[in-house]
């Protein structure tokens, strides 16, 4: 016994020690393991022409210039220590709109925006303009719910263009709002059949919509690129950021005290929720989160939100014979077929703005907005492959932004948090600009309680699938990229 009993013990000591030399062993490898892996992930998700994190508001954004930007009041920062009834994070389309509804619902609430910057900054001001009806995630739920359904939720997006030419009417918003319709060109014959699939959908739905092949396109468009273009009259185009400056003065005329130069800090979730800005604090009992694509950084929807990035070009203007030379008389917004798919309209001065080209990710959720010099560079050829007659046209600005996506492809606004009072509307895939006001009444609509269609809307309360921790994203977002190319699919809108 007492020998066995040594043995055992022998046995356990010598364990021990093979066990702790292997332990130490393991850490090491592992260390050197992590140390090599999270090098090489770094080395992957570096890109040396990502523009720097730091000239966003120098950036060389057209919309900006026509918004007169540069000599608009911008709001005096918070500071001091306050009460407010509501208080809403961003000064983009989705805390506009939340500011316009709630003020409209609750007149006599004290209703305060904290914009780190300025309204219209993140996404809102630098998009291409695009007003759509629908929204990403609307085929699956159509496919799901039957055509009916989906056509009821089509039009429940509507709304959306509808608030668009309110505020114009009401207001005397001034956006160069143009009801255009948009245009889905396909560049093969293959594209074409895919628009084929598209139009019966959509006329399943009791939608209006009409495939033109060759020649019946020329009088929309005149392009060696395209053999069959799909029209869908409904929506338009707008200039981005005069419409969020527009909106920011709606909701001061309205009573929403906007503040402007704010960066919030930090956000404490409570019954009476703190919000830390850099100059000040402010307490509220109901916060509503209008910060898309930059909601990670205060620790929102990390890891299910995701920013994307999509870079844009304004030409210098067209002559009128160039306009002649490609037809595009009723200047709708045309997107094409491909995955990685361009996006253009004409712009009021008689310019084209051009965007997409590809959609990139920057390692660690990193935003970025300037010059991206390879996009950039791919949007200018595809300018002239689609356009040969106006080779040799000016390009005279360039710029980007960051927009919230999820792994879903379907936005997501809601009310959350351990009291329920934390609202939010987030990732609409780069759909943003018609669908992020309908967002606005809908958080309004769930703070009365109100339950209507648009609090039952399919993407009320929509859960955000996880997509894996940040720091290793670049490997799934490189090889969903790749795998979705080289499937052919069709990536957005
Ligand atoms: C280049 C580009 C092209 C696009 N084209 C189209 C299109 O044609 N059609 C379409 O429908 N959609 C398009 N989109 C998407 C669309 O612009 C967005 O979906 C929409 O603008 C989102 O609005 P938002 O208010 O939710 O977010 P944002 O407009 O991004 O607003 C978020 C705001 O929060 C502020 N903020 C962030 N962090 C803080 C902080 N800590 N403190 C205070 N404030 C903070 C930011 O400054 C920003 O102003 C495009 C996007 C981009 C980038």
């Amino acid at each position: 016994m007492n020998n066995s009993k040594e043995l055992d013990g022998k046995k356990v000591g010598k364990k021990r020690k093979f066990n702790r030399r292997s332990l130490l062993a393991g850490i090491a490898i592992g260390a050197v393991g992590v140390a090599g892996a999270s090098r090489w992930i770094d080395r992957l998700g570096d890109d040396p022409n990502r523009p720097p994190d730091l000239y966003e508001y120098a950036l060389d954004n057209y919309w900006f210039k026509t918004a007169n930007l540069a000599d608009q009041k911008i709001n005096d920062p918070l500071k001091g220590s306050h009460q407010a009834d509501i208080v809403i994070l961003g000064g983009g389309y989705t805390g506009l709109s939340a500011a316009y509804h709630l003020i409209k619902r609750f007149p006599k609430k004290h209703i305060v925006l904290l914009e780190g910057a300025c309204c219209g900054y993140g996404a809102s001001g630098r998009n291409g303009g695009f007003v759509d009806a629908g929204i990403s995630g609307l085929d699956g739920y159509t496919e799901e719910a039957g055509p009916e359904k989906g056509r009821h939720a089509f039009d429940l997006t509507l709304y959306g263009i509808q608030v668009i030419k309110d505020l114009i009417k009401d207001y005397g918003v001034d956006c160069d709002f143009e009801e255009t319709g948009h245009i889905h060109a396909a560049m093969t014959e293959e594209e074409a059949e895919g628009l084929e699939h598209h139009l019966e959908r959509y006329q399943a739905m009791g939608l209006e919509a009409n495939l033109l092949h060759g020649r019946e396109m020329e009088s929309d468009i005149k392009s060696p690129r395209y053999v069959a273009a799909l029209n869908l009259p409904y929506g338009g185009i707008v200039d981005p950021a005069k419409l969020a400056c527009g909106m920011k003065k709606v909701v001061e005329g309205l009573g929403v005290e906007v503040r402007e130069k704010t960066v919030v800090m930090k956000v404490t979730p409570g019954k009476n929720i703190r919000i830390e800005t850099e100059m000040g604090e402010i307490s509220a009992p109901n916060l509503v989160l209008g910060l898309n694509g930059y909601s990670h950084k205060l620790n929102f929807f990390r890891n299910r939100v995701i920013p994307l990035n999509s870079y844009v070009i304004a030409t210098e203007p067209l002559s009128a014979d160039q306009w002649q030379s490609i037809g595009w008389q009723n200047r709708q917004g045309i997107a094409d077929s491909r995955v990685l798919f361009d996006y253009m309209r004409p712009t009021a001065d008689g310019r084209i703005v051009i965007g997409g080209s590809d959609y990139p990710y920057f390692a660690n959720d990193k935003l970025s907005a300037g010059n991206y010099k390879p996009v950039i560079g791919k949007l200018t050829q595809s300018l002239f492959t689609t356009f040969p007659q106006l080779t040799g046209l000016k390009i005279d600005h360039a710029w980007g932004g960051s927009m919230g996506f999820n792994i879903d492809f379907a936005p997501s606004v809601g009310r959350m948090g351990d009291y329920g009072n934390i609202y939010y509307g987030v990732a609409y895939c780069g759909e943003g600009v018609a669908f992020a006001q309908t967002a606005g009444r809908i958080i309004a609509d769930l703070m009365v309680g109100e339950s209507n269609d648009f609090t039952r809307f399919f993407t009320v309360n929509r859960k955000i699938s996880y997509a894996g921790p940040d720091w290793m994203r670049i490997i799934p977002m490189k090889l969903y990229k790749w795998l979705l190319v080289s499937q052919g699919k069709k990536t957005t809108r």
